[in-house]
């Protein structure tokens, strides 16, 4: 039997391996297939209205708009939005993300948050965050880790709050953590737009934005949302930078095509580095716009922001693409009825965090996963589980995340800390320290060993 240690006492990894064995978990399975959102019919679809119908109107009153305004409106228009209206994730949708492939994802993610919590001097009341939530099975997998873990928790009051631009999805959420137990607001101005309660007694609320979240002590989770943000493209000519725009297509009048803005945007005159090297370059402002809310926050309030998307460090160009039912599909046709994405660029992120937090990262899926234990929980998983067909589900699901050719390498993660986190801990009584030596601060789980930014 596994007992709690004091975190004072834990050692660098042993301590994450203790938190880790301590919650001995079923395996979730079954859950995969249920977790479709049903799709809509034929007849649903005819009846409503057509994004390239809306878009190409828009283009004739206003001329060519930009790839941000383009992807806001494909994705995340209220009515006919491909978020809005659409049943996205798992096999029977357009793409499949790491919580869907398998529950450990989720319960390494739960035990970083309660590791990051402690860190943080184990405050009175956790706020628990998650922007972009998709069918709310990271929350649901995290949310399990938590209540197998509450002797840990002690006396903290812990709530849930999603930020959800889809109120379809929001609906999905709700029936997978509240088992249906969820109202939604009267009015459409209410900051949060949906209230319930999880089986367990925690609150949980919908907004759809960051802003609305009330402040407090909170630790942010964001898994595949920063790369639906829209971005801004733009080419180096030889007059200087050109932002890439989207026009209709004069040949053919139901069909778009990229353009190169004549003269400079105000897009392209700002947002751009002075020095930068690269020939194209994607900028998502509003993904910048968030990061630094989120480093105000974690500066005020205290807490840590956990970012894990696909991604570079600020080397790659054109990354953006679409997807449709688990294949490439090219950004401009029939808009709406596929995944518009782009790879986010973390040296931006980490530029708009500012220095009010530390950053960590970016660390790849594989090493942010190992160093979090995900063998050691594949093997307590293993042990307990004699079905040879989940055996060979758990073992896939694990290559998948891990393997540097699958989503091992081409994932990452990244972390925004409250500066105190990091600092050195003080002398405790009673504890014998080397005086030269002074001690060194509590290692953040999942990115030991890496470049700190400060
Ligand atoms: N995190 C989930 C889902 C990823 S899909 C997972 O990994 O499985 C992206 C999610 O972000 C969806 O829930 C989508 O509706 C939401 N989303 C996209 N743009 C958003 C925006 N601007 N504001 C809030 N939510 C948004």
């Amino acid at each position: 039997m596994c007992s709690i240690i004091p975190v004072h006492l834990i050692q660098k990894h042993s301590y994450l391996i203790n938190l880790g064995l301590l919650f001995c978990l079923s395996v979730r399975w079954g859950a995969a297939q249920s977790r479709f959102l049903c799709s809509s019919s034929p007849e649903e679809s005819k009846s409503r209205p057509s994004m390239l119908r809306h878009l190409t109107t828009k283009l004739k009153a206003t001329g060519p708009i930009t790839v941000a305004e383009y992807m806001r409106e494909v994705l995340t228009n209220p009515v006919t939005g491909y978020y809005v209206r659409n049943n996205m994730l798992g096999p029977d949708g357009d793409f499949i993300t790491s919580p869907e492939i398998s529950q450990i994802f989720g319960e390494l993610l739960g035990v970083w948050i309660i590791s990051e919590w402690m860190g943080a001097g184990r405050p009175k009341q956790l706020q628990l965050v998650e922007l972009g939530p998709g069918k709310g099975s990271l929350a649901g997998d995290v949310l399990r880790v938590l209540s197998q873990l509450r002797s840990v928790l002690g006396e903290a009051s812990v709530s849930l709050h999603l930020v959800e631009v889809s109120p379809a999805l929001s609906l999905l959420q709700a029936q997978n953590l509240t088992r249906s137990c969820s109202q939604e607001a009267d009015s459409e101005d209410e900051p949060v737009y949906r209230r319930g309660e999880t089986a367990a007694g925690l609150p949980v609320s919908w907004y759809r934005r960051l802003d609305d979240v009330p402040a407090g002590f909170s630790i942010f989770v964001a898994h595949e949302f920063f790369d639906a943000l829209p971005i801004h493209k733009f080419q180096r000519t030889q007059k200087g930078w050109r932002e890439v725009m989207v026009d209709i297509d004069p040949d053919k009048p139901d069909k778009l095509r990229f353009v190169v803005a004549p003269s400079p945007t105000l897009a392209s005159s700002t947002l751009v580095q002075a020095d930068e090297r690269r020939d194209h370059v994607e900028v998502c402002a509003e993904g910048g716009v968030i990061v630094q809310q989120l480093s105000k926050r974690i500066t005020e309030e205290g807490g840590a922001a956990l970012i894990a998307d696909y991604g570079h460090d600020g080397t790659k160009t054109d990354t953006f693409r679409g997807f449709k039912g688990h294949q490439l599909h090219d950004v401009l046709s029939s808009p709406g009825s596929a995944d518009l994405t782009a790879d986010v660029d973390f040296s931006y992120l980490r530029r708009m965090a500012g220095g009010g937090v530390a950053c960590l990262g970016p660390v790849s899926q594989r090493t942010f996963l190992k160093n979090m234990g995900i063998d050691t929980r594949m093997q307590v998983l293993l042990r307990s589980c004699v079905d040879p067909t989940t055996r060979k589900q758990l073992i896939s699901s694990y290559d998948m995340l891990t393997n540097p050719i699958k989503m091992g390498e081409r994932f990452h993660f990244f972390s925004l800390l409250h500066h105190s986190r990091l600092a050195k801990p003080k002398k405790t009584e009673g504890l014998k320290l080397d005086k030269k030596k002074s001690p060194a601060p509590l290692p953040v789980a999942g990115f030991t060993d890496e470049k700190i930014w400060q």
